[in-house]
């Protein structure tokens, strides 16, 4: 049997043009290792993007495996309303130590978007029930991108796509976003002073007063094309969401787990949000699930005799699956035991000093922003005026069908290429990684 062939006949595949598949037919992977997945024939491709972020620690890490193993024998799932398992409670206990101060309440889902929607409705429910039922409303940046449910569709901002589902959105109120490499007001990156909050102030004095809560993508816009911002708007956030009420969401699905440098994004600005949702790295990208992290105040606002009504009805069926807990339990366990944030750090530096070195003065090379291992590269068509590509071109995708070709997996988003590899990689790997992206660019753009 073709495996590709008969993939095509079923398989509808998220995030694609099917047509596209006519001339790029489905990669079949049989295995994978540490950065590297192989096909059928053997042929290897490195993941410098983490099969979509979440590959936090390799492919087929030990540590993991063993993990999940230990646990298939024991326990492979049990409801999670009036049970429990010792791997959910030591999960959210490891996890206590970890996340950013006042952050102490643990509700499971089981993918990014559904622990969007859950602190939504969380947020919502929590200014009705301390008596503030006007507040009802959204706040988003645009271009911020919160997964594809409706509701987390709703304070996503991208066109791409949440365009054609307008009409079944909600109405959020979209705040112009930090655009470091376009910025406005003339500064540069080392001498910002987030300038550009201007427009979330002006937003909240409008709206804040039926605003339940704001969103965001902490310091990167992932999808957006890892737009970078400094930690500073975080830090101005926090303090006029405490002046108005408004509760501040943290989506570290993309940045938590080290992936900005430090455990989780928020702790570079020193600040806490009031409700963090973690999904991606959180099992290394072995398991779906997703946690909802609150304080003890939105907490206690639920907690009441049952007929008040409070409680938080908001269930999935794989909430605190075991053999997710396993994975993640594994996940702590290696960022622990092998230091990994360290070693992280020294490696990032070395990514970035060394694309730098092999991209900066390319003709088509915008900017090379980089914040940990995330390390970004701006295409554009006239590097002084700073013009885009026209998105007709597809410039992005052929570099991504080349390096496909040349062995690299470097998913382009529009035509921004970037790097997000797990935390382990070596300066080995980045040395090759980086030798593919040169060549797949050079033979697209010369
Ligand atoms: C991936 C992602 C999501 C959505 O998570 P899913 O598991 O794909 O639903 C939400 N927010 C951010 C920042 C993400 O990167």
């Amino acid at each position: 049997m073709n495996l590709s062939q008969t993939d095509l006949k079923y398989i509808w595949h998220p995030c694609s043009q099917m047509k596209d598949y006519e001339e790029l037919p489905p990669i079949v992977i049989k295995r994978a290792k540490g950065v590297y997945l192989y096909d059928e024939n053997d042929k290897s491709y490195m993941d410098i993007i983490s099969s979509w972020w979440c590959n936090l620690l390799g492919h087929c890490n030990e540590t993991i495996n063993e993990s999940i193993k230990a646990q298939l024998d024991k326990l492979e799932h049990v409801i999670f309303a009036n049970f429990t398992h010792e791997g959910a409670i030591k999960l959210a206990h490891n996890l206590s130590q970890i996340v950013p101060k006042g952050l102490c309440k643990f509700n499971f889902s089981d993918n990014g978007s559904s622990s969007v929607e859950s602190a939504l409705k969380m947020s919502f429910q929590y200014h009705y029930q301390t008596n503030n039922p006007q507040k009802t409303r959204f706040m988003c940046l645009d271009d911020g991108y919160h997964g594809e449910t409706i509701g987390a569709l709703s304070v996503g901002a991208m066109d791409l796509y949440a365009k054609i589902y307008k009409p079944m959105l909600l109405d959020s109120i979209r705040i112009e976003s930090p655009d470091c490499y376009r910025c406005k007001y003339g500064k540069t990156r080392q001498t910002c002073d987030a300038q550009c909050f201007e427009s979330a102030k002006v937003a909240f004095e409008k709206y804040a007063k039926t605003t339940a809560a704001i969103i965001v993508e902490p310091l990167v816009q992932g999808a957006a094309g890892m737009k970078i911002y400094p930690s500073i708007y975080l830090k101005k956030l926090r303090k006029i969401c405490d002046e108005t009420n408004v509760i501040l969401i943290a989506d570290e699905i993309a940045t938590g787990f080290g992936r900005t440098g430090k455990m989780f994004a928020f702790n570079h600005a020193n600040v806490s949000p009031d409700i963090m949702v973690v999904s991606k790295g959180l099992t290394g990208g072995y398991m779906p699930m997703s946690i909802t992290i609150t304080t003890q105040k939105i907490y206690d606002a639920f907690y009441a005799p049952y007929n008040e009504g409070k409680a938080f009805m908001h269930s999935h069926t794989y909430s605190g699956n075991p053999l997710g807990c396993a994975a993640a339990l594994g996940v702590l366990k290696v960022l622990k035991e092998q230091d990994i944030l360290k070693n992280a750090n020294v490696t990032a530096k070395y990514l970035n000093e060394n694309l730098n070195l092999a991209l900066k003065n390319h003709k088509n090379v915008g900017e090379i922003r980089s914040i940990g291992l995330i390390n970004a590269i701006e295409l554009v068509a006239n590097k002084d005026k700073k013009i885009d590509f026209n998105p007709k071109d597809r410039v992005g995708y052929q570099i991504y069908k080349k390096a496909l070709k040349n062995g690299l997996l470097l998913r382009p988003l529009g035509n921004v290429l970037y790097f997000n590899p797990p935390l382990n990689i070596t300066k080995d790997e980045i040395d090759e990684a980086i030798k593919l992206c040169v060549k797949s660019m050079k033979e697209i753009l010369e």
